[in-house]
């Protein structure tokens, strides 16, 4: 094997393409991104860097000099049109085609658009790029007022960012809680009073029944009657995932790239990893995680196995969020059916719960206790044994390992 190819530039790619050199590797690896921007790291962009204290540069993960030190033949503004599977090429928008004998998709996911009325305007945003966070962050002018669609996380951390930034902040939302796909609601609920804490409006159950303005939105009315005006709106409705160049190609695909426990496809010539990749484990549903650990060690998993290991992989559960001062790290399953909550307060609001189905801890959420999470996962990794409430009462958590 000589020549493998990743399609992409976000962290998987990179995350793959260094994992195959410091495995050994010496052949060919070409990482084909449709950016013009060298690889960088998306969490800053809805933090530090709409924020305004760290530059775009600093979230770069492979430059010019660092790809040709690691002999990573790194293409810019190269985007995949097509995978020809039975000639062993992948075709570029450039009208080229590049050979492969391995390959690795690594083509994440894409923000979901709102269509209808807020489609065209020019004050409504999206934040997925290095350039989006630009755009946006030109906007942030102390005193406007932003609404966010969608209380997910990407809308939360705008809203939050939007307020340190001394504007005012409104984020609507349909579900009745904050991050309903990813939070109990318990944790949602301590979340959303963080938020009105600090300044921000949150309407729950509330969809936007009328527009206003032309060219620009500039008021909405909502499902409760009331009217805002605003200066700009950001959505933050969900991501979804690239994954047309391989349905093209007759990959098995379904909300993702569905791939074995090995990274593999449904051809076993091409792996997928990151925000595309669905997961599928025995029978079980796909997994398709969005979150920058397992983007990171999946990539790096699919690089061992395209190189002929047989490593199964256990997706990364891992996740952070951070909004004003608060840190929120998750890790594992944090709604067991049947499980157990053990809720060990902290400081002011801050709490570290844990989930146990029988004796078993499964799962658990720092919420403002960021030190708490490396004492969870090595309590995880040693099989800690839930007998009592020693997770509330220890006066120190470290003395449980
Ligand atoms: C604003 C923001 C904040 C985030 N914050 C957090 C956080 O706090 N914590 C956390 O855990 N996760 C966070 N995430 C999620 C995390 O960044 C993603 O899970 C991670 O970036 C996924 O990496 P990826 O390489 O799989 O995909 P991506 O980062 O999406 O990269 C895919 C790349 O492939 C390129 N591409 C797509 N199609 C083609 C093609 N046909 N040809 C060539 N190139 C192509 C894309 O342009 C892109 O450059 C955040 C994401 C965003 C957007």
């Amino acid at each position: 094997m000589e020549r493998i190819i990743i399609i992409g530039g976000g962290l998987a790619a990179v995350s793959a393409a260094k994992t195959l050199r410091t495995e050994g590797f010496e052949g060919t690896v070409t990482v084909l991104s449709e950016e013009g921007q060298f690889p960088y790291d998306r969490p800053p962009l809805s933090k530090a860097v709409l924020q305004g204290t760290a530059d775009a540069q600093s979230t770069c993960l492979l430059n010019a000099e660092a790809a040709q030190n690691l002999g990573i033949d790194l293409q810019l503004n190269q985007r995949v049109e097509a995978i020809d599977r039975d000639a062993h090429v992948v075709r570029l928008s450039s009208g080229a085609s590049l050979p492969y004998d391995r390959l690795l998709i690594a083509t994440g996911s894409r923000a979901r658009m709102l269509d209808g009325p807020f489609a065209g305007k020019a004050n409504v945003f999206y934040l997925r790029t290095i350039a989006d966070a630009e755009r946006l962050r030109a906007q942030m002018v102390p005193g406007k007022r932003l609404l966010s669609i969608g209380a997910g996380w990407i809308g939360l951390e705008v809203a939050a960012t939007a307020r340190k930034s001394g504007m005012e902040a409104v984020v609507v939302e349909l579900a009745d809680r904050l991050c309903a796909r990813s939070l109990p609601k318990d944790v949602g609920v301590a979340l959303a009073d963080v938020h009105r804490g600090n300044g921000t409006v949150i309407h729950l159950n509330t969809s936007i029944v009328t527009v206003g303005g032309d060219d620009r939105v500039e008021s909405v009315t909502l499902s409760n009657g009331e009217t805002l005006l605003v200066d700009m709106v950001v959505v933050g409705i969900g991501a979804i995932a690239n994954d047309a160049i391989a349905r093209e190609a007759g990959l098995e695909t379904g909300n993702g790239i569905i791939v074995d426990e090995f990274l593999r496809t449904s051809d076993p010539l091409i792996f997928a990893a990151g925000d595309v990749a669905a997961m599928r484990v025995g029978g079980g549903q796909p997994t398709r995680m969005e979150s920058w650990a397992n983007a990171q060690d999946q990539a790096a998993a699919a690089a061992r196995n395209l190189l002929g290991k047989r490593e199964p992989y256990a997706i990364n559960t891992w996740f952070w969020s951070d909004q004003y001062d608060l840190n929120i790290q998750m890790i594992g399953d944090n709604q067991p059916a049947g499980g157990t909550l053990l809720v060990r307060k902290g400081e002011g609001k801050s709490f570290t719960r844990f989930s146990a189905i029988g004796d078993r801890l499964v799962g658990a959420i720092c919420f403002g206790a960021p030190r708490d999470m490396a004492i969870v996962r090595r309590l995880m990794s040693k099989g800690y044994a839930v007998t009592d409430d020693s997770l509330i009462t220890a006066p120190d958590l470290r003395k449980l390992l």
